[in-house]
């Protein structure tokens, strides 16, 4: 990929964060700085821990078959990091169910 390639389209968080998402189910080691143009690999493991992404959610993905992914909470309408379909409730709700 070119500079200008990378300039060209703005890339939006949500795409951002499946581009992270994906990088890190594929790879134990992924090259990071190739994961979204224009961010660095801190930048992307800054983020990745933000979204609650960590080693142990990613080997539980693997093994378990499941889809981790951005959903939108069911109750609150947040953005959270979902372990599989069935899982529609981000943190703080799940937390007040309890
Ligand atoms: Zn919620």
């Amino acid at each position: 990929m070119t500079k200008n390639d990378q300039k060209r389209a703005p890339i939006s968080r949500a795409e951002i964060d499946r581009r992270i998402i994906a990088a890190f189910l594929e790879e134990d080691d992924p090259a990071l700085e190739e994961v979204v143009p224009g961010l660095s690999a801190a930048d992307i493991r800054r983020r990745a821990v933000e979204i609650g992404l960590s080693r142990a959610l990613v080997r539980d993905s693997r093994l378990s078959g499941d889809r981790l992914a951005m959903r939108a909470c069911v109750r609150c309408d947040a953005r959270f990091l979902s372990v599989g379909p069935q899982n529609r409730l981000c943190r703080a709700c799940s937390r007040r169910d309890t």
